[in-house]
């Protein structure tokens, strides 16, 4: 660890030796090898599946974790899996996923996917990476993600293999014995052949690899990304850059002593790559409890006798989880916690000292993306914190604040403090971000910057302000809207806990901004109320929301950020139902789907007299969202 405060000792990082000689390891497994060598004997990995603080949990040694590692790439291996070659896992938090996360990336390609996906998405995934063995559950109480995989398995025959884990290991006998008896068997029938992953993994060596790695730094990993602003895009990443983001975890802040409390889920890079990595290159023990971390049973309620059981030196956290955790009391030793560490979203300034003053707890704010492979920048553990920022680029990344015309060349390199679109370029960035060839045109920049669609500028000291998201601009009459800035007024009103702004659909100027909030327990502000706030507070005339509704809850991503594709659908749903009601017309809206090639599309169900496109175009074609007859897309 190395006491980084300010950008020049950064940039004397980079000078005293190139990024290759600052790790030795060529893959994932030899830094295993490393780090359990160093290590044999401390915790690496904990977990509970239920969230009380004296629930039983189970913790694996380095040792023992680089053998569980070892078989399961062993057996992939047997099983067909080379290094070309895909495998999925379709887990929640576990001792598996990391496992299968480094076994996959060992023996072949692994991608991790979110069990919470419907089955026709997953099938798309498991299709669009080619996987021939997808590692999930095995039936459990409670959990229907053995369902989903094997609806989805029954859409994608190229899968060989399904591994099933059978979460009972986590329970005391006798449940844990029957627990698998108890859940509901799958409806789907598919052509995988289905073994049990323990008793498969016990036919292997544990010592070794049974085959010789190649260290040609090929693509090990393909994530998925949230589809925030989309369809789920497949990210690829090399070895060189997942390693680096351990080396940056352990060179600014991790050692083998410290304890990092995780609920984040490992098919996301935040889980996966900063936290997980970190851990296998200093030797730090991650601790993950409940299979959905954060949104397990009980969670918050325990939280802090958590951090106390396991002695949490740091933890990880996002905008949405923070704002939950600070409304539970500290009700326990929390002496041990140094820091919580925040990325995914931009976390509020109000959020930020609402969340310190409740709880104590000092916060990090970071900045990544799984097209980056992650870690970009972050406000230095040594070095000065500023509030709203999202800190330094860490050592050997670069960022540019850039403006691209629309063919994607650079017209402008933006100065201090002057506002563009944020690039990167680091170890983590790939000259093929996507597996879709298709998808990578104009994603980088001719000298090889990423670029990341989000806006922001560097200030005189190198830290790096987002200021908004170029795919999330609301354009008004072809005035760009910064939905941040909406967002941000509204959070300064007490009640409010949640915000997302978005552009609704208008004949007249495009796209005009609307508001959904989400409150504060117990509050009770009301829509006319806020948006009498909103109007005060919200600097730019045009920004002002001309809609706005509180919602018992904004849609959110596994990983916590609010989901504006749903709060689009809502509102075009909204809009294009009442311009039909203002016509006297009969049709009704039935839902905003996703198409492929056009995004957003209004469906549309007839009138008694079946459909009459003329009559709709007349109100709707004034509106850019495009629409569609129900039962058109077959
Ligand atoms: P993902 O690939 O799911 O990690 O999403 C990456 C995106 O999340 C970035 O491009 C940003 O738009 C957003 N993001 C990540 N960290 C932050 C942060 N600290 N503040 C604001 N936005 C963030």
């Amino acid at each position: 660890m190395i006491r980084i405060a300010t950008l020049a000792d950064t940039r004397a990082v980079e000078a005293e030796m190139p990024l290759e000689r600052r790790w030795t390891a060529r893959s994932l497994h030899e830094q295993l090898a490393e780090t359990a060598g160093r290590f044999p004997d401390r915790p690496a990995i904990s977990f509970q599946l239920k969230s009380g603080p004296g629930d039983r949990a189970l913790t694996l040694t380095w040792a023992e974790f680089k053998a569980e590692v070892t078989r399961l790439a062993n057996l992939l291996r047997r099983l067909g899996v080379g290094p070309g070659d895909s495998v999925a896992y379709v887990l929640p938090n576990g001792l598996e996923a990391p496992a299968a996360l480094l076994a996959g990336a060992t023996a072949g390609v692994v991608t991790p996917v979110n069990p919470l996906l419907s089955p026709d998405a997953m099938a798309g995934i498991l299709r669009e990476v080619g996987a021939k063995v997808v590692i999930s559950l095995c039936p459990f109480p409670k959990s229907d993600v053995a369902n989903t995989v094997a609806a989805a398995l029954a859409e994608a025959p190229g899968v060989d293999y399904l591994l099933e884990v059978d979460l009972g290991r986590y329970l005391a006998p006798p449940l844990g014995w029957v627990a698998r008896f108890l859940g509901k068997r799958p409806a789907h029938r598919h052509a995988a052949k289905v073994l049990d992953l323990r008793r498969e993994m016990a036919r292997e060596r544990s010592d070794a690899l049974d085959f010789a790695e190649t260290f040609d730094d090929r693509f090990c990993a393909r994530f998925h990304t949230g589809g925030t602003t989309g369809l789920p895009k497949i990210a690829q990443h090399r070895a060189r850059g997942i390693l680096y983001n351990g080396w940056c975890g352990s060179f600014y802040m991790f050692t083998e002593a410290d304890v990092l409390m995780c609920p984040l889920p490992m098919f996301h890079v935040l889980g996966a790559y900063p936290i997980l990595m970190s851990c296998l290159t200093s030797g730090a023990q991650l601790v993950m409890v409940t299979p959905q971390g954060y949104r397990g049973e009980g969670v918050f309620d325990s939280f802090w006798k958590l951090i106390e059981r396991w002695k949490v030196s740091f933890l990880i956290t996002v905008p949405t989880a923070a704002a939950r955790l600070m409304r539970v009391k500290v009700n326990a030793d929390v002496s041990t916690l140094r820091l919580a560490i925040s990325g995914s979203a931009a976390m509020p300034v109000e959020l930020f000292n609402r969340f310190e003053a409740a709880t104590g707890v000092r916060v990090l704010e970071g900045y990544g993306m799984t097209e980056a492979t992650c870690l970009v920048s972050i406000n230095p553990p040594f070095g000065e914190r500023k509030i709203g920022s999202v800190g330094l680029p860490f050592a050997y990344t670069d960022l540019r604040i850039l403006r691209c015309d629309g063919a994607g060349r650079v017209t402008k390199v933006c100065g201090v403090d002057e506002s563009g679109e944020i690039c990167v370029r680091g170890p983590g960035v790939n000259t093929d971000v996507y597996a879709d060839p298709e998808k990578n045109r104009g994603m980088l920049t001719e000298d090889g910057f990423l670029r990341t669609g989000d806006l922001g500028r560097l200030d005189a000291d190198g830290y790096l302000w987002i200021t908004g998201r170029a795919k999330d601009l609301i354009i008004r009459g072809g005035h760009n809207i910064d939905p941040a800035q909406i967002e941000e007024a509204l959070m300064r009103h007490p009640d409010v806990t949640f915000v997302g702004a978005i552009g609704q659909p208008d004949a007249h100027s495009g796209e005009v901004p609307a508001v959904y909030v989400e409150l504060a327990p117990g509050a009770s502000a009301t829509p006319e109320e806020l948006l009498r706030f909103a109007s005060d507070h919200v600097a730019e005339h045009a920004a002002v929301p001309k809609h706005l509704e509180v919602l018992p809850e904004l849609p959110k991503t596994a990983i916590g950020k609010i989901f504006k594709p749903e709060l689009r659908r809502r509102a075009i749903a909204r809009v294009y139902g009442e311009a039909l009601a203002a016509a006297g017309r009969p049709e009704t809206v039935v839902e905003v789907a996703e198409d492929r090639r056009l995004g957003l599309v209004a469906v549309l169900a007839p009138g008694p007299g079946g459909p009459d496109d003329a009559g709709v175009a007349a109100v709707l074609d004034s509106f850019l969202t495009p629409w569609r007859w129900q039962g058109a897309e077959h």
